[in-house]
């Protein structure tokens, strides 16, 4: 059964225009939701509900969110700033919320979101503060769902926060994937490609995939890269294209990316996020048919 649009959970509160970092992440959600409209894609926006700090200690130390959320501990930007940490509750929620509908309609959802991988049970860093990924798999635990879930990380770097929380806390029936943890390189990117469709059918017999979908993997990324424009959107199709004909859900998140322009625009990086929207659109979506296919290069 094929979707009018992908749903995509948003909220104005989860951007945060200044994190004083060098990541554009904490900025992102709104100028890819604003990039995906103009674009014509068909999205669903719906509200994202924040998560409670209760939640977000289902993943983490207490004391380590508490101190966060207060001001009193930094974040993964490695400052204090009320505007960052008003906006973790809603970019966790999103996923979580992202998780439930991929769950609920058997298809796909996505959460605009970042900042999840590097963050451990009680630690922050390298522009995560909150593991959302870790805290939507923890959430839907304690609600009696997702037993067996799969993490398909292919942002650039590895996810050594999510290790660290599956490690903490010793979660079982969590595979985690992170490419970042491989040591890629250019060469690896074809090979990588032939085996992924592969990879995911071993996660056939799991109720939900989480998908980072990392722009920061691209070879003229400053902290990247191993594969091209046209590898990435490849990449996504085979991801959503694999895991659609198996029936496993995919809730999907954006993660790094950080080309800028001369002028410090994102538009390479929103170009990335707009490639995985449109796969996600032409696999799950009545729309298809509508001429979304052609990639931005
Ligand atoms: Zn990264």
């Amino acid at each position: 059964m094929q979707l009018h649009a992908v749903p995509v959970f948003h909220d104005d509160r989860m951007a945060v225009a200044d994190a004083q970092s060098f990541s554009p992440s904490a900025g992102k959600p709104a100028l890819v939701v604003r990039d995906w409209i103009d674009a014509g894609l068909p999205i669903d926006l719906r509200p994202a509900v924040a998560a409670t700090p209760e939640q977000l200690s289902l993943a983490h130390d207490r004391r380590f969110v508490d101190g966060v959320l207060s001001g009193r501990l930094p974040n993964g930007f490695g400052n204090t700033l009320a505007t960052v940490a008003q906006s973790l509750p809603f970019t966790n929620g999103a996923m979580v919320a992202a998780c439930r509908e991929a769950l609920a309609n058997g298809r796909v959802a996505c959460a605009p979101v970042s900042g999840f991988h590097h963050s451990g049970y009680a630690f922050a860093g390298d522009f995560c503060t909150f593991n959302g990924l870790m805290v939507a798999v923890m959430t839907l635990r304690r609600e009696g769902a997702a037993a067996d879930v799969a993490i398909l990380d292919l942002d650039q770097h590895y996810g050594n926060g999510t290790d660290d929380i599956i490690r903490r806390l010793g979660v079982t029936g969590v595979d985690h994937f992170t490419s970042g943890g491989h040591g890629y390189t250019e060469g690896h990117a074809e090979p990588f490609l032939a085996e992924l469709p592969g990879r995911i059918r071993t996660w056939a017999g799991c109720s939900l995939l989480l998908y980072q979908a990392g722009a920061d993997a691209h070879v003229d990324d400053p902290l990247g890269g191993w594969m091209t424009t046209e590898q990435l959107a490849r990449r996504d199709r085979l991801v959503f294209q694999t895991a659609a004909a198996i029936g496993l859900p995919v809730a999907w998140n954006l993660a790094g990316g950080y080309q800028k322009d001369a002028a410090g625009g994102i538009a390479a990086v929103l170009g990335i996020h707009r490639n995985t929207m449109r796969a996600c659109v032409d696999v799950y979506t009545t729309a298809a048919a509508a001429g979304h296919t052609a990639p931005w290069r």
